[in-house]
């Protein structure tokens, strides 16, 4: 049944292959966005050329530079492939991975695309494999950890407990456990480059599109060299924009701690009264009334602030500033590679 699926999907994109196989487009453009990696750009390059260059296609590499402050530039515009054309492009200065793709993704020119870790916990290998899966017919080939080596529980917990509140809340559900390494079809990635949000949340913008998708398992390898750019407070920083791009439900949440907290206040305003009108009034209840105010300061105030988040939201989209600026972009074709030598 699953053959006859493919099949179906292949004769579903048969018009879109053969029009494409005509194009001098490159057939694989893999993006690599990279901040500070001089450790390990190279062997990532050494890596990926040896994997790209058994495809027997003309492939293009996208590096991204996201304002490095090492040699990653240096090396990565050295790079050459006797095949393939590298580009790499380099950002005026560190606008975050998640710019840095949008910028590959709005560069890339391939038939399908990749994005790919620089620091190698993503294997290159995997690609043939994606390329096999997409070649059946699927536009989106989702790479799913089987587990997260090299990484505490502390970190699984709270990414596990995030993708379950994110998935509770946002309508539209977000794979869990798949990173951002993925192969997407040009058809897809024309859709998500048309997404004109300031706030990237590629998780979910990388999912929004939906098209006919399939996923792999894959065991995720510890960081080859250097260390991770991301910290706690940039993870909740991300987690917050996730939720907040792709759901308004907290909103909802605090009308419905509003309703419920005045509910309770008129089944307890009509005890209170009661009882003075029955038995009289004698001075009690300061426990009671500061319980009150600082219950319901509290949740007064969060959920100010959450229609704060949501305001900041507007605020940001509405200046319309551009996610990147790009300060330098190279392209070496094969050509040029054979002129070097
Ligand atoms: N990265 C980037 N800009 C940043 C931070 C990270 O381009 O501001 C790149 C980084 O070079 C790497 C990828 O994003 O290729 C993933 O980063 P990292 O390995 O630090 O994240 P982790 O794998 O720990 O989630
Ligand atoms: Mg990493």
């Amino acid at each position: 049944r699953r053959d006859a699926h493919s099949k179906s999907l292949q004769q579903d994109r048969f018009h879109h292959r053969q029009y494409s196989s005509f194009t001098d487009k490159p057939f694989i453009s893999v993006i690599v966005p990279m901040y500070n990696e001089e450790a390990v750009i190279e062997i990532c390059h050494e890596r990926l050329c040896r994997v790209l260059d058994e495809l027997e296609q003309v492939c293009e590499i996208v590096y991204v530079d996201d304002g490095s402050k090492d040699a990653s530039w240096e090396l990565a515009q050295q790079f050459t492939s006797s095949i393939h054309r590298v580009r790499s492009i380099r950002l005026s200065r560190n606008f975050g991975k998640e710019a840095a793709m949008s910028a590959g993704l709005q560069a890339a020119e391939g038939q399908a695309i990749i994005l790919l870790d620089a620091d190698l916990q993503d294997p290159p290998e995997l690609i043939p494999e994606m390329v096999a899966q997409w070649q059946a017919g699927f536009d989106v080939v989702d790479m799913k950890r089987k587990q997260r080596h090299g990484e505490g529980w502390f970190k699984r917990f709270t990414a596990a407990t995030f993708y379950k509140l994110m998935n509770q809340l946002s309508e539209m559900p977000i794979p869990e456990n798949v990173g951002d390494f993925r192969l997407i079809d040009r058809r897809v990635v024309d859709e998500i480059n048309k997404l004109p949000e300031r706030t990237r949340f590629m998780k979910g913008l990388l999912a929004w599109p939906g098209f006919h998708r399939t996923t792999l398992m894959f065991d995720r390898d510890p960081r080859l060299a250097g260390e991770t750019k991301w910290n706690y407070t940039k993870l909740c920083h991300l987690a917050f924009e996730g939720i907040t791009s792709f759901s308004t439900r907290p909103l909802r949440l605090a009308t419905g701690a509003g309703l419920l907290t005045s509910a309770i206040a008129m089944v307890l305003a009509a005890v209170v009264l009661t009882k003075t009108l029955i038995w009289g009034d004698p001075v009690a209840g300061y426990p009671s009334t500061i319980l009150v105010v600082l219950i319901l300061g509290g949740i007064q105030l969060l959920s100010i602030g959450l229609m704060g988040e949501y305001v900041g939201r507007l605020f940001i989209e509405s200046k319309q500033r551009p996610l990147f600026v790009v300060m330098d972009d190279k392209v070496k074709t094969e050509q040029d590679t054979k002129e070097e030598v």
